[in-house]
């Protein structure tokens, strides 16, 4: 993500902000020019208080370009939903910020040739008997469903660490899950299909039977020499959504990176990793920062950030998201 300054006084900014906290600006982020702007005489995201939502509302709108994909949200009534959906929230912002870079096709309704963007961000039911009915995480023709559950940092870790996973984190969900929606708009009925199914394998293969294989058996031993991820085994459009949810990583972490002036390894070249050329170019330049930031991370007794080891047929994949995404920039 860019570096964002006080249009008052250039104090630094984070993207969460909605003030200064050294001049007292109120402040607001225009998702039309990416950026922190003054809130005075603009209308705030109809979010702004029950969901932390800093964006400007959409001309004409209640909400911002961001919320206004929300289908259903909890009850933030209850002060443990409004925090946990307002953590989601945040992590959905920074990934429309992404999306609106990318100039991505972000529909509102389905009168297009594709289904909406649309979120459900939902708690666990007790039905009379006292038998929950979890909610689970995923997508379906457009519509992304969220356990707002994962919005505790408490409740995330447990179970990142019951299903041994190096990384667990709210963006990573919303990058996987919109991962399987852009599936949907850029690859299913296109030309892009069949070179798809041969690096990723034939998405036809039963979903269900697929993911239960998964989950009662695990990913194969060798899985690091083909895919970004062990889930990513479990069927061709998981590992579509994790390829694609890593190439947002490294992009936005590269950008973030270079904001900062951090730039192991690097000589003068410098790009906007969301026109980058090609994925090689990204990858050549974010591995070493990811050595960097992961030793001083390891420096202060942290997990590394960026725990991954791209293998040749990864790299083959994200050059196959790569391609996917940049003729929309265009
Ligand atoms: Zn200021
Ligand atoms: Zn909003
Ligand atoms: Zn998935």
């Amino acid at each position: 993500m860019k570096r964002f300054t006080c249009p008052s006084c250039s104090n630094e900014l984070h993207f969460s902000n909605d003030g200064c906290v050294v001049c007292g600006t109120d402040l607001a982020f225009d998702p039309a020019r990416l950026d922190m702007v003054p809130a005075a005489g603009q209308t705030r995201c109809a979010n702004a208080e029950v969901a932390d939502c800093n964006w400007l509302a959409e001309p004409g709108e209640r909400f911002c370009r961001a919320c206004r994909h929300n289908r259903t949200v909890p009850d933030h009534g209850i002060e443990e939903n409004r925090i946990r959906w307002a953590a989601i929230e945040l992590a959905k912002r920074q990934l429309f910020y992404s999306l609106i870079r990318w100039n991505l096709p972000l529909p509102v309704d389905d009168n297009g040739p594709w289904p909406a963007l649309a979120f459900d961000f939902l708690t666990d039911e007790t039905d009379a008997d006292g038998k929950v009915k979890p909610v689970l995480t995923g997508h379906a023709n457009g519509l992304i469903t969220l356990n707002i559950a994962e919005g505790d940092d408490a409740e995330r870790e447990a179970r990142r660490t019951a299903m041994g996973e190096p990384f667990r984190t709210l963006v990573g969900h919303m990058r996987h899950e919109v991962a399987h929606y852009y599936w949907e708009v850029l690859v299913r009925n296109t030309d892009a299909l069949d070179q798809c199914r041969r690096l990723f394998g034939d998405d036809s293969e039963d979903y269900g039977e697929a993911l239960q294989r998964h989950y009662a058996n695990g990913a194969p031993n060798d899985w690091p020499q083909s895919h970004v991820s062990s889930y990513a085994t479990a069927h061709p459009w998981e590992d579509f959504a994790e390829t694609f949810a890593h190439w947002m990583h490294m992009v936005d972490g590269l950008e973030t990176a270079w904001a900062y002036g951090i730039n192991a390894g690097q000589g003068a070249l410098r790009f906007d990793p969301y026109a980058a050329p090609g994925a090689q170019s990204v990858i050549d330049a974010w591995v070493p920062v990811s050595i960097a930031i992961n030793a001083v991370n390891r420096s202060l007794g942290q997990p590394d950030l960026y725990p991954f080891v791209l293998s040749a047929p990864v790299i083959d994949k994200l050059q196959f998201i790569h391609g996917l995404i940049a003729p929309w920039r265009a």
